[in-house]
């Protein structure tokens, strides 16, 4: 199926729009950023990490696979949805190897903005359009029951990982936004979702920043550390007899009933295999027609002073993010930083996924940060930092089983919502592998739409996420207009 401009206009709106040069050339004109903000983005440029900013290469790295060797289920990719099927499994009595190609949390989950979201964060409209209300309905279930999965894996595992259950706020910035936020809103209690509206009396009385307007306050989850969450899997994986074999990339894999998977110095042969690379999957020669990678930005400040924080208010600490078309998320970390992410993201030609800064998004994201808080203006950057997610053109989860023998298992197109989905997915693959289908998953299979071949999935989907950039522009300027003249 061919998607139209608005399929994809609409996936923009979903939380993962892609930007051009050209757009951000575009957005910097609307917004006109002064002398300032140049100097603030030339610092910037010294504060990129390329692990993210939560992680480092944990100092116990697991060795690589040296010679052959036999499991039971073979997974390729060490985050979320890797190391989560491989404790589930585990818990069955699985013989589970884990083959990650850097270090567990190396990709997204040790990158993202820490938002533990149910359902809340969905663009309900969107996918409702490919699947209707019944599979609706379980979709909303998936999301919300992967929050209560996660927090139980906080408890069975002992993490720490300095969660805050604040709840998640979906806020306009500007009243324009009331239509989109109530529409999306109903639309999700008619499919089952609980969540409030929290006019603007409520907001103000809750302490939230006085740039978030009103919104959509779903209580359930909140923010955490995303590099101690997989971290703290990595670690629990290890303790529950998981063999993870660090700085082993997969090269190629044979199908079979037995399947193997080809590393640089070894093999491993299993009677299932499960591909847990997510926006790495496209690259690994699977699901190249149904998910693309989209990277993601985000940028961190330096602790903010007693004064700046009390300048704030924000007492709940609830996780923002905002109604834009392509959304801003801001929230506060356990050390008084602020992380910002999203806002500019793109898609790179052919589905590749280099790990190389985006300073045009790092640059967007201080804007909103300046936008948002402007009593933190000029604060200083920790760090700022690029990953991938995965994305579907309907933008619902990809999650099936392929080959010959039905035993190649996988699970993308996490569309940006994946700290609790691609956990809480780890618990349904191992039944799935163990031949016992759960009600959910069964709920919410549906046909994931093909995707464009290049060279037009790159002007399209770049250029429908342009568009979206500049409206969102268009309405930033017309708020910052308006402040001036108060
Ligand atoms: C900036 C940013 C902000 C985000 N914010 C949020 C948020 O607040 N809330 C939310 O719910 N989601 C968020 N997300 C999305 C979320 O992080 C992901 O959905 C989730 O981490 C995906 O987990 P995963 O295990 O499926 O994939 P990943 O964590 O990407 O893991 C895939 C792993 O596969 C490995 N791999 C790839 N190819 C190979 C190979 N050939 N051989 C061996 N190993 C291989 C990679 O090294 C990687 O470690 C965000 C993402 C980003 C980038």
């Amino acid at each position: 199926m061919k998607p139209s401009r608005r399929d994809f206009f609409k996936g923009a709106a979903a939380g993962v729009a892609v930007t051009t040069v050209a757009a951000a050339a575009t957005a910097a004109a609307v917004a006109g950023p002064g002398a300032a903000d140049d100097a603030m983005a030339a610092a910037d440029m010294e504060k990129y990490r390329a692990l993210g900013g939560w992680i480092e290469k944990p100092s116990d790295i697991r060795p690589a696979l040296d010679g052959d060797t036999t499991a039971d289920v073979v997974i390729i990719g060490g985050g979320f949805a890797g190391l989560s099927t491989a404790l589930e499994l585990r818990r069955q009595g699985a013989n589970v190897a884990v083959i990650e190609r850097e270090f567990c949390g190396f990709g997204a989950s040790g990158r993202n903005a820490g938002y533990l979201a149910g359902a809340g964060g969905l663009e309900h409209d969107l996918f409702l359009k490919h699947v209707g209300d019944e599979t609706g309905k379980k979709i909303i279930q998936y999301y919300d029951g992967a929050v209560d999965y996660v927090e139980a894996r906080f408890k069975e595992y002992d993490i720490a990982c300095d969660y805050v259950p604040s709840g998640v706020l979906r806020a306009a910035v500007d009243p324009s936004q009331e239509g989109r936020v109530r529409e999306s809103m109903e639309i999700g209690h008619r499919l089952g979702h609980k969540s409030q509206f929290l006019d603007s009396v409520e907001m103000r009385t809750r302490g939230i920043p006085p740039a978030f307007l009103f919104g959509e306050y779903d209580p359930r989850g909140g923010t955490l550390n995303p590099g101690k969450y997989v971290l703290g899997l990595r670690a629990a994986a290890l303790r529950a007899g998981v063999r993870i074999y660090e700085t082993t990339p997969m090269l190629s894999y044979a199908e079979g009933r037995t399947i193997k998977v080809q590393t640089p110095r070894g093999a491993v042969s299993a009677r299932a295999m499960v591909f847990a690379t997510n926006g790495y999957t496209p690259g690994n020669g699977l699901l190249e027609t149904k998910v693309m990678p989209v990277r993601v930005s985000a940028i961190e400040t330096e602790p903010l002073s007693p004064a700046q924080l009390k300048s704030l208010g924000w007492p709940r600490r609830e996780g923002i993010v905002t109604a834009h078309y392509m959304m801003e998320s801001h929230r506060l970390t356990a050390s008084d930083t602020l992380v910002v992410t999203t806002k500019k993201v793109r898609y790179p030609y052919g589905s590749r996924t280099p790990n190389v800064p985006d300073y045009g998004a790092y640059h967007a994201l201080r804007r909103a940060l300046h936008e948002r808080f402007p009593t933190v203006r000029g604060i200083a950057l920790r760090a700022c930092w690029s990953g991938y997610i995965s994305f579907a053109q309907d933008a619902l989860p990809v999650i099936g089983v392929t080959g010959a023998d039905q035993n190649i298992f996988f699970t993308a197109g996490c569309s940006g919502h994946g700290v609790g989905s691609q956990s809480f997915v780890g618990h349904l693959l191992a039944q799935r592998i163990r031949g016992v289908v759960d009600p959910i998953l069964a709920g919410i299979r549906h046909d994931t739409p093909d995707l464009l071949p290049e060279p037009l999935r790159w002007c399209a989907v770049n250029g429908a996420f342009a568009a979206t950039n500049i409206m969102d522009e268009r309405l930033n300027a017309k708020i910052a207009a308006r402040s001036a003249w108060r």
